[in-house]
């Protein structure tokens, strides 16, 4: 399995960072964003390192993107938000900041006040 000694959340798999992890199998970890934008920001990544989405096998992103649904309900079920925006950035031009692929999960309320 390919792994960046150099990538943050290729540190937060191997456990050399920590996080506070909300889901794991084999191929995909969850957890809580360090900043989050809004209560229960979650990250999904996989546990490869791999920078953009389109460096991924379109099977292992399939199981990223299960478990994103799978953590939606979870998310409605104990937040009860109001709505829940699924974010996914690519490239330094599409504002990716850690060059390992990952998606938000942003639990939203009317009137948050959250512009994206
Ligand atoms: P991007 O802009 O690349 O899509 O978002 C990167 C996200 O990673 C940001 O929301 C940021 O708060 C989060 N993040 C950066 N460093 C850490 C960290 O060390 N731990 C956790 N849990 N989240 C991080």
């Amino acid at each position: 399995m390919r792994s960046d000694k150099n990538c943050i959340f290729c540190r937060i798999v191997a456990g050399e960072i920590p996080s506070t992890k909300v889901f794991e199998d084999d191929s995909v970890l969850a957890f809580m964003d360090i900043s989050p934008l809004t209560p229960g920001h979650l990250l999904v990544v996989p546990k490869e390192h791999f920078e953009t989405i389109a460096d991924m096998d379109p099977q292992l992103f399939g199981r990223l993107a299960s478990t994103v649904c799978i953590l939606a309900k979870a998310t409605n079920r104990s937040l009860k938000p109001d709505g829940l925006n699924i974010l996914q950035l690519n490239g330094k031009a599409g504002n990716q900041v850690v060059p390992h692929v990952h998606m938000h999960l942003v639990p939203r309320w009317n009137e948050d006040g959250l512009t994206i």
